[in-house]
């Protein structure tokens, strides 16, 4: 099953099934430690870029790592040849969210009736579910899906295993090579053991559990981290009203082993494509099981209105809003990446559009992203040109190039008003600025 061997480490041949963010660091970062990987997606331009040694996305040192590995790297649109090639198959495909909320297992189901079908003539492989699924998806939906395409049985004819990816975006590639733990779930040891091996050298926890169990994990995970963030703001927005800055409060809080300080930035929102899309999954399976699940239900609706308590802020200074000209900082839904999904500053910029007024836009990396959202509103080269005659500003997303702004970097505004939706503004360099919940 094995290919090569070097230093007592064995490396395997792996095919990778999706090519967006967890999908391509993971291929970039497997090839890194020595194996061989075929990347595979559907969309043409991402697998001629990979093979270019270009990432179909923007993350920091995935560029590096895909020239680096590139001897070891193969993008393909040929699923068959990658899988008959490999000895395991990562599934990384998106799991988006259907409109009420649930799980959209398309792209799962496509994949794994692919790779089943892949398997007819292969003696052993273990297929590995690495997306987010709710609990139950590996066990009821991939397995039955790969059985029935190969003809063949789990546990015998082929592994299955699931082991959720915790990376966050913008430190991905850092979170792969040394995350907190490892969980890797799978229906026999044998598959399981194979997996293990893969991340033979991580000197982290590894847990083996269930399918279940490790698909469970994921999603406790994100509840959990949503929850602290919502409950962070909401303290935040009871301080704004007392006139207290929650980033005090967090730090008098963070000391605290039992909470720490990590998730208690508080600010615009979370946004992205998990935290929302994965509470949200794991609300709609509660209430298919006959439960109610009360406070992620809170968790969602405290995080849909906070991003519009910018706007409630810019109403406050500038009461009349239409004609007015708003620039707003950061479009990316965190720092370090170019992803706009679930975005905070897109609630943001629908509301002031309502209202009549010019938006104009800038980002560092996501501009290209929200074009596809906002085509109307104006997308400025730099931070000048943006603030330039702009009645207030409104800072989404917390950008490095934005923590060194100074008070002359706002001086082209036509009125200072900055309100902060992430915490980036240096009090000394810059008197005149509110925050949304400081
Ligand atoms: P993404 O949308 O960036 O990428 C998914 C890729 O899969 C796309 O390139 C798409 O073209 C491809 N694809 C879809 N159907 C396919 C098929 N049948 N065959 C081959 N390719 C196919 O998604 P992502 O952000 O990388 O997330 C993937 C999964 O990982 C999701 O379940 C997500 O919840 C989970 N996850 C994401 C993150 C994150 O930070 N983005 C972190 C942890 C877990």
């Amino acid at each position: 099953m094995f290919k090569r061997a070097l230093n007592g480490i064995q490396f395997m041949n792996i095919s990778i099934v999706g090519t967006g963010y967890v999908g391509t660091v993971t291929g970039a970062c497997l090839a890194e430690l020595g194996n061989k990987v075929f990347l595979v997606d559907v969309i043409k331009e991402k697998v001629d870029k990979i093979n270019k040694g270009i990432p179909p996305i923007y993350e920091e040192g995935l560029e590096e790592l895909l020239k680096r590995n590139r001897e070891r790297i193969t993008a393909t649109l040929d699923l068959k040849e990658a899988v008959t090639n490999s000895d395991v198959t990562f599934i990384t495909v998106g799991t988006p969210s259907n409109p009420d909320g649930s799980i959209d297992l398309k792209c799962i189901k496509e994949s794994a009736e692919k790779i089943g079908a892949a398997l007819k003539e292969k003696e052993r492989h273990v297929v590995v579910v690495k997306s987010t699924v709710v609990p139950g998806t590996t066990e009821n939906v991939v397995v039955p899906a790969l059985e029935k395409a190969s003809g063949k049985k789990a546990g015998k004819g082929f592994g299955a295993v699931m082991n959720p990816e915790f990376l966050r975006e913008g430190k991905a590639i850092k979170d792969f090579m040394k995350p907190d733990r490892i969980v890797i779930g799978g229906l026999d040891e044998k598959s399981l053991d194979s997996v293990v091996k893969l991340y033979k050298g991580f000197s982290v926890p590894i847990l083996r559990t269930n399918l279940r169990t490790a698909e469970m994990i994921k999603y406790a995970a994100n509840a959990f981290l949503a929850a602290k963030i919502s409950l962070i703001n909401e303290i935040g927005n009871i301080c704004k009203k007392l006139g207290i800055d929650t980033y005090e409060v967090a730090e008098g809080i963070g000391h605290d082993k039992r909470i720490g300080r990590a998730f208690l930035d508080s600010g615009a929102g979370f946004g992205g494509s998990c935290f929302p899309k994965d509470v949200k999954a794991l609300i709609a399976k509660a209430k298919e099981l006959g439960y109610e699940p009360k406070i992620m239900e809170e968790v969602l609706e405290v995080n849909k209105k906070q991003p519009l308590k910018m706007v409630e802020l810019v109403k406050k200074r500038l009461p009349k809003l239409e004609g007015k000209t708003i620039a707003v900082l950061g479009l990316a839904f965190k720092a370090g990446t170019d992803d706009v999904r679930e975005s905070p500053a897109i609630p943001v910029i629908k509301s002031v559009l309502k209202e009549g007024v010019k938006v104009k836009v800038y980002d560092p990396e996501a501009m290209k992203n929200m074009k596809k959202i906002f085509q109307d509103i104006e997308y400025c080269k730099n931070l000048g040109e943006c603030l330039k005659g702009s009645d207030a500003c409104l800072i989404l997303t917390d950008w490095e190039e934005f923590k060194n702004l100074g008070d002359s970097d706002f001086s082209g505004m036509r009125n200072k008003i900055i309100i902060e939706g992430r915490k980036v503004l240096d009090k000394k360099k810059n008197g005149d600025f509110e925050g949304i919940t400081w």
